[in-house]
């Protein structure tokens, strides 16, 4: 009984924990932050064990440190003239390469000559598999005006999800040259999503902007890839962003979480300063077939970098999440997330599961290295569930709740058994007729008695009480009102001393009460009070009549009538024998 209401009320403990946690946006936000440090570990470890590898389709132009000190030295300034890209498009056309790519913007400069950026914006007219971005941003119209986007550049978006998009609204862009956008629609926005951490563990892959849906530039060139001519999606009520028959899941916040392939360097690199001189018909080291590739420009300079931190390294260039992001595409490979709900039912289950473990098993030690290894068999799921089914398993809530249910059942446990140890002591210790202290516990007590009286110095008195004509009684009201009476006359010997005195069922109607610190002549009118109350009492009887039954007292005390708890009993039975023989009913 006590033990089921033990364990219900560390039940409702626990369920009101996880009320605390999932009211508690701090808290949920904290736990995040430690659930996303467990994603980058699992992504860690599987990068290191080898088993993703990278599409060899997807190669990375870099406007590294080399690049750029050419340039300077070759064209006097920065940026590139724009007619040399144009050159590049043209030199990298005649090798068909599937797309080329430039995560870089083509903002209206002024040092660009308007004929050299005449002739970039006519190499995007004429070739379809060219790409370029744009980058939302917040700024104020006091800056600049937002600008107004032509339709061909939005995607529609059927969206039966809850997603709201709403940290994905932006309501300024930078816009690039008015021409390239005339000439093309192959314009992706290269805007991130990043934790509270600042690391970047998802991409969008629709932005809002005035109400329109604008896609991501890696998710135009995956389409490119998979040959899809889709521009209208539906987001199902799953939050699956659909392309084909392939789901990019979003998480809530609407993006999409990228699996990593490696750390930086993981996409073929090639300094554009080589391209640049093969275009220029220059003596190079560059010997690479961009036939059928993805072609990426983005800029990894260490003073032009756009630096980011991801789950698989803290140097990464923006090109490289690009090129990443276009392989998950490829790869059908988006980190899909488990639902909150089966979050918290799994968490609640291994909770349970280690509460019962806990409960049953005796060795701690037993049980600790169950659970231990329970969690471990857990952690290991997540990790292969991500390896293999691409899951993200959340560890945290699942790793708290069980830690909590551990801790907890063995608090619950710790009382339980105290309790029980209480129950077995009073069990061992009381007698069951009468609920007074055995003989046993009055052995021990007695003799405990003398030795501290002894050690200091100070008295203590016994008495012994039996009831008269006892037998007679039974003999006349039957042995149940026998055992009523002896049951009432406890009662009233434990009503009428102090609650440090100590009163034992001696044996049969025989009761002894020890009196610490007590004098003779106290212990004696407590005795003689004692005498008068129980003859003065109505006694109920098994069959509910009344009746009165009177006793008989013996009263010894420490040190006078002896040193030892013997001799102490002995004087207290000579003068309840004297008190019968005196015609009982009254101290001896
Ligand atoms: P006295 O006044 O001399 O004490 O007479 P008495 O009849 O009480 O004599 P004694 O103390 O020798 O009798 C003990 C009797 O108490 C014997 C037994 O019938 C009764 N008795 C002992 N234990 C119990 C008990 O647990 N329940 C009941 N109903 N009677 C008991
Ligand atoms: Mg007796
Ligand atoms: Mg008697």
């Amino acid at each position: 009984m006590f033990k089921k209401f033990s364990y219900a009320l560390g039940l409702l403990f626990f369920a009101a924990f996880a009320f605390l946690i999932f009211k508690n946006a701090n808290l949920i936000s904290f736990i995040d932050s430690i659930e996303n440090k467990t994603f980058d570990l699992r992504q860690s470890i599987m990068i290191n064990e080898g088993s993703k590898k990278a599409n060899k389709d997807i190669v990375i132009i870099a406007i590294d440190d080399a690049t750029y000190e050419y340039i300077l030295g070759k064209y006097g300034e920065w940026p590139l003239p724009r007619d040399i890209y144009a050159n590049i498009i043209n030199y990298l056309e005649k090798q068909s390469p599937r797309a080329i790519a430039f995560d870089m913007m083509f903002v209206k400069s002024l040092k660009s000559e308007n004929k050299a950026d005449e002739a970039l914006i006519k190499t995007f007219k004429k070739y379809n598999n060219i790409f370029t971005s744009m980058n939302f941003d917040n700024q104020s119209a006091d800056l600049r005006e937002p600008p107004v986007l032509p339709e061909k550049l939005t995607v529609d978006i059927i969206n039966l999800s809850h997603l709201n998009f709403s940290d994905l609204t932006f309501t300024n862009c930078r816009s690039i040259l008015d021409g390239i956008i005339q000439a093309t629609s192959n314009i992706g926005i290269i805007n991130v999503s990043r934790s509270d951490d600042g690391i970047l563990r998802k991409m969008p892959v629709v932005v809002k902007y005035k109400e329109q849906f604008y896609p991501q530039l890696a998710l135009k060139v995956g389409l490119n890839y998979l040959g899809e001519k889709q521009t209208s999606f539906e987001i199902d009520k799953n939050s699956n962003f659909k392309i084909g028959d392939r789901k990019i899941y979003l998480d809530k916040d609407g993006s999409a979480i990228l699996n990593w392939y490696g750390p930086a360097g993981t996409y073929t690199y090639i300094p554009m300063y080589q391209l640049i001189k093969a275009v220029n018909g220059e003596k190079t080291e560059l010997d690479y077939n961009f036939s059928n590739k993805i072609i990426y420009f983005g800029t990894t300079a260490a003073s032009l970098f756009d630096i980011k931190t991801v789950p698989s390294g803290k140097i990464y260039p923006g090109v490289e999440v690009q090129a990443t992001y276009v392989n998950n595409i490829i790869d059908n490979n988006f980190i899909r997330k488990v639902h909150k709900g089966y979050t918290i039912a799994l968490s609640i289950l291994l909770a349970l599961l280690i509460a019962s473990v806990v409960s049953r098993v005796d060795s701690a030690f037993t049980a600790s290295l169950i659970c231990f290894s329970a969690d471990l068999i857990y952690i290991l799921i997540s990790y292969y569930a991500m390896k293999f089914e691409n899951l993200w398993l959340d560890i945290t809530y699942p790793l708290i709740f069980s830690i909590f249910a551990f801790t907890s059942t063995y608090i619950i446990k710790y009382l339980i058994k105290s309790r029980d140890f209480e129950q077995q002591y009073k069990l061992a210790t009381t007698d069951g007729l009468t609920e007074l202290y055995n003989h046993r516990y009055f052995q021990e007590q007695i003799r405990m008695q003398v030795e501290q009286s002894k050690r200091y110095n100070s008295s203590f008195s016994l008495i012994i009480i039996d009831i008269d004509f006892f037998k007679r009684f039974n003999d006349t009201f039957g042995h149940q009102s026998g055992d009523a009476v002896l049951r009432q006359v406890a009662q009233t010997l434990k009503r009428n001393v102090r609650t440090t005195d100590i009163v034992c069922r001696y044996g049969g109607e025989e009761m002894s009460i020890i009196l610490p610190n007590t004098p003779k002549e106290e212990a004696f009118s407590t005795a003689q009070k004692i005498c008068d109350r129980v003859a003065n009492k109505k006694f109920r009887l098994f069959n509910g009549k009344e009746t009165n039954v009177t006793i008989s007292l013996g009263v010894s005390t420490f040190p006078a009538d002896g040193e030892s708890a013997v001799d102490i009993i002995e004087a207290a039975d000579k003068r309840l024998y004297n008190a019968k023989n005196n015609g009982r009913n009254q101290v001896g």
